[in-house]
């Protein structure tokens, strides 16, 4: 069979442990095989990143830039205890956060949905995409306890030195607590940005909620700013692609979500989005099935899983067990990456192996050919075998042969 041809690169980003053994078995299984593949590498694994000072990560963003898709393996974040385990000379930033920060990215969450793999939430039919703000609010607040008694002040001091606000947060009678944080302009509108476009790309709609009833200044900022650049900037196109764009209180929107068939992308600030991601995670089935794409306001995207590293199976894998760990999310951050080349190339051979990727992945878990993270989820009368890695790899590559075996008799008929 012929190679499926690549005009452009897209940019490889290699990582750690697990999922870098995944990465590569991946790799040489289900991509190389079949498609004669271009990428810029960059090797963000741990040990590389400290033999370049980080450079490396800096790098890999600024490629992003340049060729506009990415694919991201998971990468270890240094703490304390990786310092001594990789003998670091620094406790280099979390890889994602550089390259967001780069990006000027929002993090979309899909979960991968599989028939036998019940939600919890019986009703949804599609997956829910969470859509979280990575800046600000809480994250960055300043905060501290009050010891006692005494007034509490918000003040604002413009650049010439002016005091320009000063409200009185609360008359203290004893001890309590006390936080104040922000959020910027330019940092909501690029999010509101990266949503529009996201929707537009999955043709679903886009819901946006917020607690402006309550908060009328912070909220309702939000608020007013996504409305302002839909209807500048985005309320023709939506329109033609027939998606629609939907405000609501955040509890409204809980409720709705929760009774609705799923499909739609739900744009959170930084802490709704922090809770609301891991609650639809758990609900849809499980971490692993969760796939995740960074998008920047400007037209990047960046594709990754949003499991970590698997740490615990690595070690497993190290000692020569055999080891069953789910590639899913990892396979779809490969067709994501993909297709979204195949789009911006009008590619559509690449886009057409893409959908075959995702089907073979989706196929084999659906005929019972399971990693152990679903069997545990599964009815038992639907397992049929739970292989090890390398196996769940040879039988999702058979079918992926079948795929494209059977998009060339149909390209023929
Ligand atoms: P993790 O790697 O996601 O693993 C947590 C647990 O989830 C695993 O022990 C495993 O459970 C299960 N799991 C995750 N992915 C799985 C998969 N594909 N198949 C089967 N089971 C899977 O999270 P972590 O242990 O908190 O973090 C490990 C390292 O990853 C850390 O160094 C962290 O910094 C890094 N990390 C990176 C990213 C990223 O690059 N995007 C994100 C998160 C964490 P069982 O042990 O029960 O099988
Ligand atoms: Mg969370």
């Amino acid at each position: 069979m012929k190679k499926v041809p690549m005009f452009n690169p897209i940019v490889e980003m290699d990582g750690d442990e697990m999922t870098r053994v995944l990465w590569k078995m991946i790799k040489d299984e289900l991509i190389l095989p079949f498609v004669d593949l271009k990428t810029e590498y960059y090797d963000l694994g741990l040990p590389n990143r400290d033999a370049t000072n980080d450079q490396v990560t800096v790098d890999a963003a600024n490629a992003i830039k340049v060729h506009h898709v990415g694919v991201k393996c998971s990468t270890i974040t240094a703490n304390l205890q990786r310092m001594q385990e990789y003998s670091l000379k620094k406790m280099w930033r979390s890889p994602n956060a550089t390259i967001r920060a780069a990006l000027d990215g929002t993090v979309f969450r899909t979960p991968i949905l599989l028939s036998k793999i019940k939600p919890v939430v019986g009703c949804w039919e599609r997956p829910v995409t969470i859509a979280r703000h990575a800046y600000g609010d809480v994250y960055k607040a300043v905060e501290y306890r009050v010891p006692g008694a005494g007034k509490a002040e918000l003040v604002f001091t413009d650049e010439n030195g002016n005091e320009t606000y000063r409200r009185t947060v609360a008359e203290f009678d004893g001890p309590g607590v006390l936080q104040a944080m922000h959020n910027r302009n330019d940092s909501i509108e690029s999010f509101a940005r990266a949503c529009f476009e996201y929707a537009l790309d999955r043709k679903e709609d886009l819901w946006f909620s917020t607690k402006d009833t309550i908060s009328k200044e912070y909220d309702q900022t939000f608020k007013l700013i996504f409305q302002r650049i839909y209807d500048e900037e985005y309320r023709d196109r939506f329109e033609k692609a027939n998606i629609k764009y939907f405000y609501t209180l955040i509890d409204d929107a809980a409720a709705k979500v929760i009774r609705s068939k799923g499909g739609m992308i739900w744009a959170c600030k930084n802490y709704d989005g922090d809770v609301m991601s891991d609650l639809v995670a758990a609900a849809a089935g499980s971490l692993p099935m969760m796939s995740s794409v960074l998008v920047s306001p400007d037209g990047n995207f960046e594709y990754e899983a949003a499991h970590g590293t698997i740490t615990d199976h690595y070690y497993r894998y190290l000692k020569g067990e055999a080891v069953s760990s789910n590639p899913l999310a990892i396979i779809f951050s490969w067709s994501g990456a993909l297709r979204k080349r195949g789009e911006l190339d009008n590619n559509s051979a690449l886009m057409a192996f893409a959908d075959a990727l995702e089907d073979a992945g989706i196929q084999t878990m659906e005929e019972g050919i399971l990693s152990q993270d679903l069997a545990i989820l599964c009815d038992p009368a639907d397992v049929v075998e739970v292989p090890d890695n390398a196996g769940l790899l040879k039988a999702i590559r058979s079918r992926l042969e079948a795929n494209l075996a059977a998009q060339v008799e149909l390209l023929s008929a």
